[in-house]
């Protein structure tokens, strides 16, 4: 197949990109090497794929795309987008931008170019904090955040394009991505780094708020399934989580067996928009595209603390 990827430098969209270059696949990327973090760690995250003889890419912005661009693409996997929860508060235009209007340019040229499927990179946070865990899709939907609140508007995009123009949609709703290549400033990737360099991890919170933490292969996995798989739902919001949540205290305790290292904390209040919790039921994912999650976090923080050790 041939794919379009948005956002393919990025920390999922490069491995996602890796995945299906290296598994036979045609693979037209788009980036425009956003400022949000380095863009050396971006060319580097390409730097297998990037003379690959079925990998092109356009280094632009998403809403510059044209009709062109997707000549004989089976399927878009939309994953460009401003990331991050805590500066949306500050500079919401900005993921207004990114998020919104670019999600619908990529709709409008995905309805003009009668591309069967496009699968979006929603977000658990779209859920807000809830009653009761696991989270189904069916779920009231309560964003706590700016960025939560885009995510919940660009499904809400992708939903008006399938009803009215055929689109085929599968919302895939991350929650907490990890592994290799993760954005610098994730937790995950800040616990190993405090680990290795001595430097202290700053703590939001008492400790006890619960993430459910999802590999990246499994992620990578669920992209390929959603955007090659027969499904009859026009539009499929589903949930991509890992196997259970855990605490970030209990998250930092694996990441000091991970790297026999000890994390020294400083700790801080809870910020603006982070939520108590998050827990996927990934049924859904399960009868639909015959995914689960196959790696558990201890395995996974292995593997990223692998990584991070080697580059220092
Ligand atoms: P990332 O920042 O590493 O990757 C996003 C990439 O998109 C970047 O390389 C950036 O340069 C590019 N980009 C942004 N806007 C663009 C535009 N308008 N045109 C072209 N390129 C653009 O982020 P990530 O962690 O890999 O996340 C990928 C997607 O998954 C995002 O949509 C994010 O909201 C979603 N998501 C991620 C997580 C997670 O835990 N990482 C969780 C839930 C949802």
């Amino acid at each position: 197949m041939r794919y379009l990827v948005t956002g393919c430098a990025g920390f999922i969209g490069s491995t996602l990109t890796e995945y299906l270059v290296f598994n036979g696949h045609n693979v037209v990327g788009v980036d425009s090497f956003t400022g949000y973090y380095s863009a050396a760690q971006k060319v580097a995250n390409l730097k297998s794929v990037h003379d690959h003889k079925s990998f092109d890419l356009l280094q632009k912005d998403v809403r510059a795309l044209s009709t062109p661009d997707m000549a004989g693409v089976d399927a878009v996997i939309h994953l460009a987008a401003q990331p991050g929860v805590r500066d949306s508060w500050a500079e919401f235009s900005k993921y207004l931008d990114l998020n919104l209007e670019a999600t619908q340019h990529i709709l409008q040229l995905c309805s003009d170019s009668d591309i069967a499927r496009m699968v979006f990179a929603s977000s658990s946070s779209i859920y807000g904090n809830q009653d009761q865990y696991p989270v189904s899709e069916d779920a009231p939907t309560t964003p706590r955040s700016p960025y939560g609140v885009t995510k919940l508007a660009g499904e809400a995009l992708c939903k008006a394009y399938s009803l009215n123009l055929g689109l085929q949609v599968v919302c895939l709703r991350f929650f907490t991505v990890y592994g290799p290549r993760q954005r610098p400033d994730m937790a995950i990737h800040r616990i190993l780094s405090a680990a290795y360099s001595g430097e202290t991890f700053r703590l939001f919170g008492d400790g006890s708020a619960r993430r459910d933490f999802t590999y990246v292969d499994d992620v990578v996995q669920a992209c390929q399934l959603a955007a090659s798989s027969e499904v009859l739902e026009r539009f499929l919001p589903l949930n991509i989580g890992g196997s259970g949540d855990i605490s970030m205290r209990q998250l930092i305790e694996m990441a000091e067996v991970a790297t026999g290292r000890t994390v020294r904390l400083d700790h801080q209040p809870s910020q603006l928009g982070d939520v108590d919790r998050t827990g996927a039921d990934c049924s859904r994912a399960r009868a639909l595209l015959g995914w689960t999650p196959k790696t558990p976090v201890d395995e996974g923080l292995r593997k990223q603390a692998l990584r991070i050790s080697a580059a220092l």
